[in-house]
């Protein structure tokens, strides 16, 4: 309860103890009527020399008086044979007939009881209703005990964040204003039976815009934003988590069309069962709720549930189901074009010299977020404020970078220039050798964006679904594998840490093609691997061979040959890439001028085009697409990543 309704109580109660104090008093004070019988009352009464006056009050079957013998003297006499005045009776007329100077007679209404009695009940029941009053209403408001299952949800109506706000993700844009046409038009869609998302899942790191992405699609559309966190609806309290969502959902459905974002998903949505030691029923029945909530619209109600997390991988493969969360879109740390964008979009509103070029701050901004990238240019206008400076200047926005890069969640991710060229090569190394061996998928696109714990990344697609993977396959995907390391090797002549997750994958890539699949001369084919259960991708080392089930012999021959097929396809990649030197050289200057590059870019290298023409024909790109930014569409979705 709050303090208001508090002292509302509390005054309640005191008026009610006066009250009652009141009815006490009038009690004691109240004169004692003597009792007599009827003849005897009937003779004071009409013995009119021994009053100075006398009231007769009848009221119903009693009859009192109030006999003023002189001055302040008083006598009061009530009668006890009642039947005989009753004011139905005739005989009452006796007493009518007793009215004179000296003797008046008031006759109260029989069916109404005393009137102080009355108002006396009525005002307590009042008083009863308003305390009940009060206490729903203050339970009804802000009270904590009853409102403990209330959500906790912010509702903004009327948004300002437009997709204008969210700079450089145009393919994320594109996708997202499908949903916000649905918004607008629900009828539209339904009329044509398209099945509407139900969930839209935003995946990336930290300050990358996931919020500010799904405000913007409830601004586009003019519907409410509903915003809740994963981490509000973890309670102290199994069942509170759960009545929380149950009341959103309520919510929302008054307000149609609207959108629900709930943000951390991954605080609830943890894969269920996984915990140590059970799982944690709370946020189980939170998460159940959700599912039972999403399940539960009909097709076309106008909610649409969206929810940000920065790792999909360990979500509820229920919550990725149909009908939930089908819709996933991968919000990436930005490019240096994207870095760009963002830069102009926050500097709108601030003075900036002249000179400042932006091009250059995105360039020597690599792995920075859209959520540093605005902290940035803040720090440097607080650097300029303190300075007494008009505009924002060069300084200080070197200044707002090794600010932003000192804050503690960044020491991780600062990337100098000669870390950037070192990735280039570790990059086109595997994507060169990616091309040149026949039997890799075709890469599709290539980065020296950090993702996760990894510098860059290389991905490949499939072109087919064929999902044989043959002995060949195999070794090229080896020998790719180890292409970044190899272009380390050759051109920076030192070796970095960044090639422990190629070695590892490679290293048991081989060690299966011999244990498992048969695939060495020398062991045949026979089984080396025991049936033990993988957890969760973690793969167990064992001591000793007998574990196994072989000898420590073929322990020795096994690691023999992963070792052999692992250093056969090194010397391959030595070669490939020592005769590709001019192509190597070529996409990791594209690289690290343009930091992702695709399919056609990588295509164009290959047929042995110069960095600089690669990065005219870029240049060319992004000029057409800024004309027309919705032409270039499709999402990668990754199917092999090579860090
Ligand atoms: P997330 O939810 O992904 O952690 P936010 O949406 O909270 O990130 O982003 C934090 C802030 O970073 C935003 O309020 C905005 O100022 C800035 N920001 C992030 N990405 C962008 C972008 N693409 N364009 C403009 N500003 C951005
Ligand atoms: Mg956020
Ligand atoms: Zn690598």
């Amino acid at each position: 309860m709050n303090k208001k309704t508090k002292t509302i109580v509390w005054v309640v109660i005191a008026i009610l103890i006066i009250a009652l104090l009141g009815i006490l008093f009038s009690q004691v004070i109240a004169p004692k009527y003597k009792e007599v019988s009827d003849t005897v009352f009937y003779e004071k009464v009409m013995n009119t020399e021994a009053y100075e006056k006398v009231e007769i009050q009848v009221d119903g079957y009693n009859v009192e008086a109030t006999f003023k013998i002189s001055g302040n003297k008083y006598e009061y006499y009530k009668a006890t044979g009642q039947s005989k005045y009753d004011p139905l009776n005739p005989d009452i007329q006796d007493w009518r007939n007793l009215g004179s100077k000296k003797c008046e007679v008031f006759f109260a209404d029989p069916n109404a009881g005393s009137v102080w009695s009355t108002v006396i009940s009525f005002g307590g029941i009042v008083l009863v209703a308003i305390v009940f009053w009060l206490i729903m209403r203050s339970a009804a408001g802000g009270g904590k005990v009853m409102n403990v299952g209330k959500t906790k949800a912010h509702v903004q109506s009327n948004l300002k964040v437009r997709f204008s706000d969210v700079a450089g993700a145009e393919e994320e844009k594109e996708e997202l204003q499908e949903v916000v046409e649905f918004l607008k038009t629900p009828k539209k869609f339904s009329d044509l039976g398209a099945r509407i998302p139900r969930g839209v899942l935003l995946v990336g790191p930290p300050g990358t815009g996931k919020t500010l992405f799904a405000k913007a699609v409830a601004g586009e559309a003019g519907v409410p934003f509903f915003s809740v966190s994963g981490s509000d609806f973890v309670e102290m309290y199994v069942g509170v988590g759960a009545a929380r969502v149950r009341d959103l959902f309520d919510m929302a459905k008054k307000n149609q069309p609207c959108i629900i974002f709930v943000d951390e998903i991954d605080a609830v949505g943890r894969r269920r069962g996984a915990g140590l030691g059970g799982g944690h029923d709370e946020r189980e029945q939170t998460l159940n709720q959700i599912l039972v909530q999403m399940d539960g619209f009909e097709t076309n109600e106008g909610i649409i549930v969206m929810a940000a997390t920065n790792r999909a991988d360990i979500l509820d493969p229920a919550l990725l189901r149909p009908g939930r969360f089908d819709r996933q879109i991968n919000v990436n740390l930005p490019d240096v074009k994207g870095r760009e964008q963002i830069l102009k979009v926050h500097a709108r509103n601030k003075p900036i010299a002249p000179d400042v070029n932006f091009k250059t701050v995105a360039r020597i901004t690599a792995g920075f977020s859209g959520a540093d990238l605005a902290n940035l240019l803040n720090e440097a206008a607080i650097l300029a404020a303190r300075a007494n400076k008009k505009l924002i200047g060069n300084i200080e926005l070197y200044d707002g970078i090794n600010k932003v890069l000192m804050g503690p969640q960044k020491k991780s991710r600062v990337v100098t220039e000669s870390d950037k060229r070192c990735t280039a090569y570790h990059e086109a190394g595997h994507a060169v050798l990616a091309c040149l061996c026949k039997h890799c998928d075709p890469v599709h696109e290539v980065s020296i964006i950090p993702r996760g714990r990894a510098a860059g990344y290389t991905m490949t697609r499939p072109e087919t679904d064929d999902n044989d993977v043959s002995y060949n396959k195999l070794v090229d995907n080896i020998c790719m594998s180890l292409g970044g390391r190899v272009a380390e090797e050759l051109v920076i002549k030192d070796v970095t840490t960044g090639a422990s997750a190629d070695i590892q994958h490679v290293s048991a890539l081989a060690r299966r093609m011999v244990t498992q699949w048969g695939m060495s001369d020398k062991l045949g084919l026979v089984a080396y691997d025991s049936d033990q259960p993988v957890f969760m991708g973690m793969e167990y080392e064992y001591g000793g061979g007998t574990r196994n089930g072989y000898s420590q012999k073929t322990a020795a021959d096994i690691d023999d040959e992963v070792r052999r097929l692992i250093s056969s396809a090194h010397e391959r990649a030595v070669k490939l890439l020592t005769e590709n030197r001019s192509i190597l050289d070529n996409m990791s200057r594209v690289l690290v001028e343009k930091e992702t590059i695709y399919t056609e870019e990588v295509g164009m290298l290959m047929e042995g085009k110069t960095y600089l023409e690669v990065i005219e024909f870029m240049d060319q790109q992004d000029e057409s697409r800024r004309a027309n930014p919705f032409k270039t569409a499709t999402n990668p979705t990754s199917d092999h990543l090579a860090e």
